[in-house]
């Protein structure tokens, strides 16, 4: 029986895999952490306050930190929504926060290794072996393990190859523009506020985003729809906010995954975390968070499945993160379908927002990340609004 050279082999360094990678050494396993580096993750960086206490981030991390968030309608009517005094949406710049989570890694013993990830290979001996190669066209290099932990990200290369459906993962693709802030808040700018644009010319079927970083801010937009112009509506939005001669400091894209995988492990030594298993909110596209929690929690998965050698320990990873976070996504699936669909919808949904109720229960589900229970009447509340609003018993604007 040949050793495995390591009990674990994380497969990407991002959010999800940096923080497996952390746990598990802290417990003591043996991980390799394989990421190819050399690519800032596009995204907007949002994160609730909940992720810097759960993961233990310092605020120095934080380039910025919104205070409310402006909602505007097709119509252009805006609803703010001020946070108040429970929290604030926090911003990080993918460069340096993933490199921080993958040298907290290290610090705590994961080895780390540049390289992008090929395949798989099983022989005669125990374990698999990860097959990459430091850099394009370079040498096949193998290594050994107990247990792949594939996070490489939304289209995941070792998802694709090992687990039953993931070739057919439905994303949103969301195109980001990374600009230097304008000197002085330029009308329809604030440096301490997220827009948020529901607005179908700027997406059919999600939403388009202004989030403040400091220096400098991303102005996104995203869409499943294949024919629609990601880049034009950027365009558009940046004329409309006096936005255009601000200085581009980047230009980038990613699909970001719409629906948890049916499957997380290949019964056998491969489990998949974050945006390769498909975590990502409906309709906020929220998944820093999710990735992280999902790198935890297969984490722990992996570190019972290396004590034990039995595959269904693996199981326990989906099923854990769904007890915890199923309902959200289900209830937030059920919003983006149907308030996204059209500019009708849309002026509703925003007319919503100016609920106190609404705003305060999504504020704390936002900071808090679980249903908020405290508040049963409130819920009444909202949801006999809400289904008025469904049913267009209640005027869009008031
Ligand atoms: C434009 C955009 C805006 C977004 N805005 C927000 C936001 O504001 N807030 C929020 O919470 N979420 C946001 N998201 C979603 C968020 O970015 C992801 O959900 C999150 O990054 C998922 O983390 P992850 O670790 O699973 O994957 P990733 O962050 O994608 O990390 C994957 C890692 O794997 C590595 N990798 C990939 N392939 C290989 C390979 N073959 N071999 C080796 N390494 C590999 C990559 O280098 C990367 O480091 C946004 C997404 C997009 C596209």
């Amino acid at each position: 029986m040949s050793e495995a050279q390591f009990d674990v082999v994380v497969v990407g360094g991002g959010p999800s895999g940096a923080t497996a990678a952390w746990d598990l050494a802290r417990a003591g396993r043996s991980v390799l952490l394989l990421d190819r580096a050399g690519r800032i993750k596009p995204c907007g960086g949002a994160v609730p306050p909940r992720l810097l206490e759960e993961f233990e981030i310092p605020q120095s991390l934080l380039v910025a930190k919104a205070r409310s968030a402006r909602m505007v309608a097709p119509s252009n009517r805006h609803v703010d929504m001020p946070v108040g005094e429970i929290g604030y949406v926090g911003m990080v710049d993918r460069d340096v926060f993933d490199e921080w989570l993958r040298a907290r890694a290290e610090a705590a013993g994961a080895t780390r290794q540049k390289g992008t990830f090929d395949h798989i290979e099983r022989d005669d001996a125990d374990g698999p072996l990860v097959c990459f190669r430091e850099s394009r066209g370079g040498e096949l290099r193998k290594v050994r393990t107990k247990l792949v932990i594939g996070a490489d990200g939304a289209r995941s290369a070792v998802a694709k190859e090992n687990i039953e459906g993931a070739e057919n993962m439905h994303c949103v693709f969301a195109y980001h523009e990374v600009i230097k802030s304008p000197e002085s808040t330029a009308e329809g700018y604030d440096a301490s506020r997220c827009d948020v644009l529901y607005q179908g010319h700027l997406s059919p079927d999600f939403y388009a985003w202004v989030f403040p970083h400091g220096h400098s801010a991303s102005i996104g937009v995203g869409s499943a729809n294949k024919g629609f112009s990601l880049r034009g509506a950027v365009k558009t939005m940046r004329d409309d906010m006096g936005l255009a001669d601000c200085e581009t400091i980047r230009c980038e894209g990613a699909p970001i995954p719409l629906k948890p995988l049916k499957k997380w492990d290949n019964g056998r030594d491969v489990l998949v975390a974050g945006d390769a298993a498909g975590v990502v909110a409906p309709a906020s596209g929220e998944g820093i968070f999710y990735a992280m929690t999902c790198g935890r929690i297969a984490a722990q998965a992996a570190d019972a499945f290396v004590a034990s050698g039995q595959p269904a320990a693996l199981k326990q990873a989906r099923k854990q993160f769904m007890r915890e976070h199923g309902k959200v996504f289900w209830i937030l699936g059920i919003m983006q379908h149907f308030w996204y669909s059209s500019d009708k919808r849309r002026e509703r949904f925003v007319a919503m927002c100016a609920d106190k109720d609404v705003q305060e229960l999504t504020w704390q589900a936002y900071m808090n990340k679980r249903l908020v229970r405290a508040r049963p009447l409130a819920h009444l509340k909202i949801f006999i609004k809400d289904t008025a609003h469904l049913l267009g018993l209640r005027p869009a604007t008031r």
